[in-house]
């Protein structure tokens, strides 16, 4: 079963003081962050500690166990292999950090124990919105906008043991969440509001026996090169790319590297892409432009982000590329 998308909908807040839940839009958060407006009851703003954050709406389907298990749930990540039950954490630290970890703790054996917790961490699954977000925030927050990325949508396992209620994110101070330690015996989904992507829906938390299936697309989407946005943004970059850098005006600007003009007008194209974005994403995209590469494939740059805002704008188009993945067993 498929959830409506909508990247715009209205975001549910509940005020940390009062306690009042209500509805809000992109504007009024955006008004919200430079402290303007507070809870329509108690004014509490969010400079308080006791700020009014997201919370999820009352009416969201997700709240029923049966249509959490009869839903599709989705994760963005780099990893091909997603998720991997024979994933080894130890395997990306040096011989010198495993000896180090191997000495830790009383009796030793510190590293077998630290392999076993991440091992048991939970997986994070939630809305389609959500999971495109996720890799807007790679993108531009941590440098990932070279990696390849990939789409993953699933079906949890009809007979998984879900905790009752939505919760706050349980995540520790390093962003990891253990079922074992916030459940109850036996439990292996957890629901809780996200706050960071797609803010107020559910996302859970999950082991992974709570996953039956998982179907597998490469995003961004691949665009023809013939798309009329593709074919203008390449002619304005070659353009460009036959002018000289803009003339340093100032002081300042003749002692820095003045930028080429194919780099201010790559930044001018993703300036024009995230236009066709709803309000809070437009400064979230980001497809790194390389001016080194430009030449041998000049096309590229206006096609990958014709494809992150074809994430958006047509999700259609990406549940149909779903539709044709078969489901790969967990
Ligand atoms: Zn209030």
């Amino acid at each position: 079963m498929e959830r409506e998308i909508d990247f715009a909908r209205p975001r549910r807040m509940r005020c940390g003081s009062c306690r009042l839940e209500w509805s809000v839009n992109a504007e009024w958060l955006e008004r919200f962050d430079r402290a303007l407006v507070g809870c329509p009851c108690c004014g509490t703003d969010c400079q308080s500690e006791d700020h009014p954050n997201f919370w999820v709406a009352q009416e969201d389907a997700a709240h029923d166990d049966s249509l959490v298990r009869k839903q599709y749930w989705y994760h963005s990540t780099t990893h091909a292999d997603w998720p991997n039950r024979d994933f080894d954490p130890t395997a990306l630290l040096s011989d010198v950090t495993k000896k180090r970890m191997e000495q830790l703790g009383s009796g030793g054996g510190g590293l077998g124990r630290w392999a076993e917790r991440q091992r048991a961490k939970a997986l994070h699954i939630g809305t389609y919105e959500a999971a495109v977000e996720n890799m807007f925030r790679r993108m531009r927050n941590q440098d990932g906008s070279a990696e390849q990325f990939y789409l993953y949508r699933v079906r949890l396992s009809p007979d998984c043991v879900i905790e009752f209620g939505v919760q706050e994110e349980p995540t520790d101070f390093v962003g990891d969440a253990h079922l074992a330690d916030v459940c109850g015996v036996g439990v292996n989904t957890f629901r809780y509001v996200n706050t960071h992507e797609d803010p107020s829906s559910i996302s859970l938390a999950v082991e992974i026996d709570a996953l039956h299936v998982v179907q597998r697309i490469r995003i961004p989407l691949e665009v023809p090169l013939s798309d009329p946005w593709v074919v203008e943004g390449t002619e304005r970059l070659l353009d460009a790319a036959s002018r000289p850098a803009p003339f340093p005006k100032t002081a300042v600007e003749r002692l820095r590297r003045m930028p080429s003009a194919l780099a201010v007008e790559a930044q001018r194209i993703e300036t024009d892409a995230s236009t066709h974005l709803p309000l809070e994403l437009r400064d979230r995209i980001s497809a790194a432009f390389e001016e080194a590469n430009f030449h041998t494939e000049p096309s590229a740059y206006p096609a990958k982000l014709r494809g992150l805002v074809q994430l958006v704008g047509n999700p259609q188009a990406v549940l149909h590329l779903l539709d044709c993945e078969t489901w790969r067993l967990v």
